[in-house]
This record gives structure tokens, C-alpha cells and sequence, in this order.
């Protein structure tokens, strides 16, 4: 059966129509022509002049961490202890006997009496049921004794990097892996779950495929990640199509992929196996991005470098002599240099692998120059201004802020696509352009460097046809042309023609993915 889709305000086109089959664009052409094309047992689908884009490519997130914080009691809106305690006991109520209560958001420090949740809260609720609780940050845990015990932990429990206060059941850092170490072991059927919560929030967005970091995320089995992605690829489950961000846990279980003969666009049309992912420091918000200077609201603090051009050099050289890509989170100007530095010895001429760097937010104009230079491949996030953009100044002081967040430079000179990084945003597209385009917090309290304001056609730009470019998909997704497949999302305004701080009020009305309809 053939899909023809009519009165459509199609971005950059003349044309108002669309022929869907066999999953694929099979024409373009005007409202008349497509019904023409169309038989009687034929569907056709008028969309009332909405305004129609190709599927939105997030080009780097976490899926599995995403609808792991869909699966779990959410708590990002709770203003006092009551509350938590009150959707903890709800969540109880429905488990099945025994099962992990697990939610994830408390922050004390906005309720109005400041008060931590501790472990007789707890088990006042339930000694049946191991229940874990994680503040906002994700830095620190309450647990009850019945998770305490499923965990191994007890008075005389000590970790190295991590506290352990067994009284109140409050664990902190590496702590709390003891806890997440216990959790249900992952299975398809877990999995499968956790996929399809994500997919389904990703569709709603108009998001038809993502750059998703997910190997590692939950616990260090990659192959049963793996082996899942690829079952339900297979099913043709997946409503987005995905590209593997892949992270391992040492070089020797790298080294065990690659044997197993996956590298880069080993998989289908909706799994495939994209970079290699490397983690170089942490983040602005916690001041663990890695600096060359001393952050401005904190002299003593450098920030974390997690790897050095020399901890990186192993892991490029091996993914490269199997023909595959390596990218890089680099958040501070000082994990930038090193990620230069290594990518200077091991990427060819024009990146024709497409290496690149996953963030680029904190950089000198020295550092942007080399970027471009080497053609490497930019995954920003435009989401992060809306935060971002009241703390920038004051943490790193105004003189590195002005060359920092170049989306705009970056676009013009390189492949930069853009992506959410979900579950830290939620992966909301339309929000996502209107700051590419604003560079201004959505309450309008503060603003970015507007010289890096990008166009609202750039920004769409970032999300559809670079995403393609940057997974070597270039020729499949990203544009409605004949031969691609049929992505595509359908929004109730044009956003090329509306005030740029209304971006974010706009609505995706479909979503189609494959040529079927993946939302509505
Ligand atoms: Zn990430």
C-alpha cells in the first residue's frame, strides 16, 4: 500500500506533496500529481499546510539511561520530603512482590524544609521491597535495609572512593555502585522495556533516529546491549534508528568486539555500530570539565581529566586500524588539547572516518581554528544554554566565555550536529533550536556570545541533515528526497516564518519513521 501525503508545507521545497512505499520517499511533486499517483485501495493523508521536516537526528544521547529515568519514580518536582515519600509508597503499591523500588530527582535543597530522606523514611514505607533513592545530581543514594542487604552492605562496609553513613542508609560515590551492582540482572526482556519507554518519549519529539551511548551505561555486560539492539532491529521494534556510541570497559573487551568482527556500520538500517566513544572529563556543572585555568567562581579547581592524550592514544590507534572513528567528550578548554593532540597524529587528511569531539563547549579561538582545520566531526547540545547560559560568566569567567558554545563558527566550517545528551535534557527538538537560535535562556535572563546565534535553518540544519552526515547516512536520512527512507515529522507551525522565541511553543503533530506512523 502506498501513503500519499498532500497539502504539506515542505521545507525547502516548492513541491506540497509526498508518495510513501515500501518504507521509503518514492516521489515529491504537487498535491494533484501525488493523488494522481495514488489508487483506490491507496491511503491519503492531508496534512492541512502543516509544515513538514525530516526526521529530527539526535546525534548524542543515552537511550538506555533515558528510559531508565522513564521507568523510575521521577522526583525532579518535588518541593517537600512528604511528596517523595508519598510517590515512593505509591510506586510500592504496584510492584510485584519483592521487586526494586527505584526513583531518581530529590533535591533538598528546594524543599521548604531542607531535610534528607534517610533510611528509616524508607522502611517505614517497606522492609519487603529493596528501595533506592537518587538526589538529583546522581552523586548520592538513600537506600532502605532491605536494599542495604541485597547489596552486600553493612556497619563494617568501606569503600574506597566512596561513604558509606550505614545509619542513615546515605551512600555517596562509589558507594553507590554497590547497590546499582545488585540490581536485576539485564535481560532482552528488561531491556526491551527500558528501549521501547525511550523510543516511544523520543518519537513524540519528532526524533526518528539518535547517536546513543549505551554499552556501558547500566553495567559493564555491552554484549547482552548489543545482542538486544540487534534482536529488536531485526523485529523491526526499533521506531528510532540507532547508532552506536560504543564504550567498553577496558581495552581488552574492545579488543573482544572488534574480534567478534563489529566495527563502524557493521548492523542494519535501524542498529548500526557508529564511533568508538571515549570519556575525557567531566561537566560544567559540577566542576569537573577539566580547565587550563582555574575556574573563576573556585581558584583552586582544575577540574577532572579522566584521560590524557597518551590514556587516548591506545584506544584511537586500535578503533582506526579497524577503520573505525573515535569520539571524544571533551568539555574544558584543557581536555581539548589533548583530544587535538591525539586526534593531530591519528586523523587523515579531511577526517574521512569522521573522528570528533562530543560537547565542545569551554574553547579558545586556537583550539575552534584547529577543529575546523581538521574537519572534526562537532556534536553539540544547544539545549544545555538555557542552564548554561546564567552560570557561564561566572564560572569561567567572561573572557573564555566569549570564544565558548561556538555552534554557529563550528557549523559553517565543519559537520556539527546536534543532540540533547538525554536524560540530562530532555530531548526536546523545538526547544533545542529556538536556543541554537536565541543563544538566550528561555526566561530570558541571560545570553550567550549572539554572534554564534545560528539560523533557524542552520539549526534545523544541525538536527536533520548533519546528524546523517555525521553517522555516514547521508544518502538515507536527513532530507524528504526519492530513495531516502520515509522519516519525517510534522509540526503545526513553520518554523522558519515564526518570532524565534516562540520555537519552543510549537508542536510535532506525527512523527513517521520507516513510512509508518510512529507517533500522532
Ligand atoms: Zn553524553
Amino acid at each position: 500500500m502506498k501513503r500519499g501525503f498532500i497539502h504539506a508545507d515542505l521545507w525547502r521545497s516548492e513541491k506540497d506533496a509526498f508518495l510513501v512505499e515500501d518504507g521509503l520517499f518514492q516521489k515529491i511533486g504537487t498535491s494533484d500529481e501525488i493523488e494522481a499517483a495514488c489508487g483506490k485501495e491507496d491511503e491519503i493523508i492531508d496534512l492541512g499546510n502543516a509544515f513538514v521536516v525530516p526526521g529530527f537526528i539526535d546525534s548524542h544521547m543515552h537511550l538506555l539511561n533515558y528510559g531508565t529515568y522513564l521507568s523510575n519514580i521521577p522526583l525532579l518536582d518535588c518541593r517537600n520530603k512528604e511528596e517523595v515519600l508519598s510517590r515512593i509508597k505509591s510506586g510500592v503499591k504496584t510492584a510485584a512482590k519483592g521487586e526494586w523500588i527505584r526513583a531518581r530527582g530529590f533535591n533538598e535543597e528546594l524543599f521548604d524544609h531542607p531535610e534528607m530522606i534517610t533510611k528509616a523514611d524508607l522502611d517505614a514505607i517497606s522492609t519487603d521491597h529493596p528501595i533506592a533513592v537518587t538526589r538529583a545530581c546522581g552523586h548520592l543514594m538513600t537506600a532502605n535495609s532491605a536494599a542495604l542487604q541485597a547489596a552486600g552492605i553493612d556497619e563494617t562496609t568501606e569503600v574506597e572512593g566512596g561513604v558509606i553513613d550505614y545509619e542513615r542508609g546515605v551512600l555517596e560515590e562509589y558507594a553507590i555502585n554497590l547497590v546499582t551492582n545488585s540490581f536485576p540482572a539485564l535481560t532482552f526482556e528488561r531491556l526491551k522495556d527500558i528501549i521501547q519507554k525511550g523510543q516511544k518519549e523520543l518519537n513524540r519529539y519528532g526524533i526518528t533516529a539518535i547517536g546513543s551511548d549505551d554499552f556501558i551505561s547500566l553495567s559493564d555486560d555491552w554484549e547482552t546491549v548489543l545482542d538486544t539492539f540487534q534482536k529488536l532491529s531485526y523485529m523491526e521494534e526499533l521506531t528510532v534508528r540507532v547508532n552506536e556510541q560504543c564504550e567498553f570497559p577496558s581495552l581488552e573487551e574492545f579488543a573482544k568486539f572488534l574480534d567478534a568482527g563489529y566495527t563502524t556500520d557493521v548492523g542494519d538500517d535501524r542498529f548500526r555500530i557508529g564511533p568508538l566513544k571515549l570519556i575525557a572529563d567531566g561537566s560544567l556543572g559540577a566542576r569537573t570539565a577539566a580547565l587550563k585555568e582555574p575556574y573563576a567562581d573556585d581558584p583552586k579547581e582544575k577540574g577532572v581529566l579522566i584521560l590524557d592524550r597518551e590514556g587516548m592514544m591506545p584506544w584511537v590507534k586500535l578503533a582506526a586500524s579497524y577503520n573505525m572513528p573515535t569520539i571524544v567528550h571533551a568539555i574544558g578548554d584543557r581536555t581539548v588539547d589533548e583530544v587535538l593532540a591525539c586526534m593531530k597524529e591519528t586523523v587523515l587528511e579531511n577526517n574521512p572516518l569522521h573522528a570528533g569531539l562530543v560537547h565542545c563547549q569551554i574553547m579558545n579561538r586556537e583550539q575552534i581554528q584547529a577543529v575546523c582545520d581538521m574537519k572534526l566531526n562537532a556534536y553539540f547540545q544547544s539545549l544545555f544554554i538555557d542552564s548554561d547560559a546564567r552560570i557561564l560568566n561566572e564560572r569561567v569567567g567572561r573572557q573564555r566565555a566569549e570564544s565558548s558554545y561556538p555552534f554557529r563558527t563550528l557549523a559553517e566550517h565543519v559537520c556539527a550536529s546536534n543532540g540533547s545528551d538525554a536524560p540530562v535534557e530532555v530531548p526536546d527538538v523545538l526547544k533545542g533550536i529556538e536556543l541554537a537560535v536565541t543563544r538566550r535562556s528561555l526566561d530570558g535572563s541571560a545570553c550567550m556570545n549572539p554572534e554564534e546565534c545560528m539560523s533557524v535553518d542552520q539549526a534545523i540544519e544541525s538536527y536533520t541533515v548533519n546528524g546523517a552526515r555525521a553517522f555516514g547516512m547521508e544518502d538515507r536520512i536527513g532530507r524528504i528526497a526519492p530513495g531516502c527512507f520515509a522519516d519525517f515529522a510534522v509540526i503545526d507551525q513553520n518554523l522558519t516564518r515564526m518570532d524565534p522565541e516562540k520555537i519552543h511553543t510549537a508542536k510535532v503533530i506525527m512523527t513517521v519513521m520507516n513510512g509508518e506512523t510512529v507517533f500522532e
